[in-house]
């Protein structure tokens, strides 16, 4: 169910062992061939048939599109909340369904720029309310909930998330066409390897031109369909195992 669609005397009449999910995203650059709202347009849809199936076992807030893209902030277009800032913003967030009395809250993120700042709000979080029991504070990115997309489609090559990449321009071309520019003139970027398994600082421009990381040249909509079937799928055991925890057990 969607949070934006209750009363509020709806809101008070839920479980509190309701699971709470913020879809959390960005509207940054995605290369010459992509939409700056990629990231929210993506987790939207993997979100939509994720609460499809769930229905009103899980409250879900509106997708949040203001990320943390600093890396990518000298491609024009590009709007960034500022690591610490945003940090805040998703600690408040939670803070406000705790105090709606709420105990299971799930950030469901749609971009590589927040996972350190939101792994680091579930972690200040259970700081913060460390006297309280039965509090599940998770923060969960959808491309790496375990689905293998390649397994389940051997036409799909690339098998981890890029930028703009494969799996991305699939997606949008499965999702909204239209919104996708002409792949023939896109070149191939390579990852390379940044000195792994150390985590290096990274702007985007160290790593590629035009913006995306990835072979886009290899998307259809075909594949697009099996990754967003396969990221839903996985969001909706993910949020499954939430709803099935007894409220101590360290294990879920
Ligand atoms: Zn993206």
């Amino acid at each position: 169910m969607q949070l934006a669609d209750l009363k509020w005397s709806d809101v008070a009449s839920l479980s509190k062992d309701t699971p709470v999910v913020f879809p959390v995203a960005a509207l940054e650059q995605h290369g010459r061939h992509m939409p700056l709202f990629t990231d929210s347009l993506l987790l939207g849809e993997v979100v939509r048939r994720a609460s499809e199936k769930l229905g009103d076992r899980v409250l879900f807030a509106p997708l949040l599109w203001l990320g943390n893209s600093d890396h990518h902030i000298d491609f024009p277009g590009t709007l960034s909340a500022a690591p610490r800032g945003y940090l805040d913003m998703l600690e408040t967030l939670a803070e406000n369904v705790l105090v709606h009395g709420f105990r299971r809250i799930v950030f469901i993120n749609g971009h590589g720029g927040n996972d350190v700042p939101g792994k680091q709000a579930v972690f200040e979080l259970r700081q913060r309310h460390r006297s309280e029991s039965g509090l599940l504070l998770l923060f969960a990115t959808y491309w790496l909930l375990g689905g293998k997309p390649h397994e389940v489609n051997r036409e799909i090559k690339q098998q981890r998330m890029g930028h703009a990449c494969e799996w991305e321009t699939s997606m949008m071309l499965r999702l909204a066409p239209h919104l996708v520019g002409d792949l023939s003139k896109v070149q191939p970027v390579e990852f390379g390897n940044p000195f792994e398994p150390a985590s290096r600082g990274w702007i985007t421009k160290d790593r590629t031109e035009p913006g995306h990381i990835g072979d886009p040249r290899f998307a259809t909509a075909e594949k697009g369909e099996t990754l967003f079937s396969v990221f839903a799928d996985d969001v909706v055991r993910m949020l499954n195992r939430v709803i099935a925890w007894n409220g101590s057990d360290w294990s879920g």
